[in-house]
């Protein structure tokens, strides 16, 4: 495998290989990417590993930011040298090296911090099979991690009859 990545402009950690890192993790910002280039070029998306973001190449030498750390810079759109190389090439981490929250949700103005959410859903009875049901779970807990991003513990349970429960 040839995977490699870039530190953080702001950070300094390195950005994440987009096929390590699960959709809904904690550390899922740290796989999204803003790369400046030398000749001015902005490029923004996930980070593929192999100097990709987005599916564009990257030039020899960018500015690479995780894109919560770029908008936490406010956004710099000027070329400010090179990113170092990523020691850990964005892959070969430990587990738990990178459990780290999104920065965005730190710097937040206080109102109350994080809060936990709690959902409970009910099936009309026979319509889905437990694996559907479950299926519909997951997926109602993704879309609501994708628009709330101040939530951090979440429960998505089925209400009613049988046993199915997931909490995160
Ligand atoms: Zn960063």
């Amino acid at each position: 495998m040839g995977f490699f990545s870039y530190e953080c402009k702001r950070c300094g950690r390195s950005i994440l290989n987009v096929h390590g890192v699960e959709g809904g993790a904690l550390n899922e910002w740290m796989r999204e990417a803003v790369a400046v280039e030398e000749n001015g070029t902005i490029l923004k998306g996930t980070y593929d590993g192999y100097g990709r973001v987005n599916d564009h190449d990257l030039s020899d030498e960018p500015a690479v930011w995780h894109l919560a750390c770029w908008e936490l810079a406010g956004k710099p759109t000027e070329y400010p040298g090179p990113s170092g190389g990523a020691s850990d090439q964005g892959w070969f981490y430990d587990e738990g090296d990178y459990d780290i929250r999104d920065p965005r949700l730190e710097e937040k103005p206080a109102c109350g911090g994080a809060y936990t959410l709690e959902v409970e859903v009910s099936f009309t009875e026979g319509e889905l099979s437990s694996a559907e049901e479950a299926e519909e779970l997951e997926f109602l807990e993704r879309e609501i991690r994708t628009h709330l991003s101040d939530v951090l513990r979440m429960r998505v349970s089925k209400l009613g009859v049988g046993s199915w429960k997931k909490t995160t």
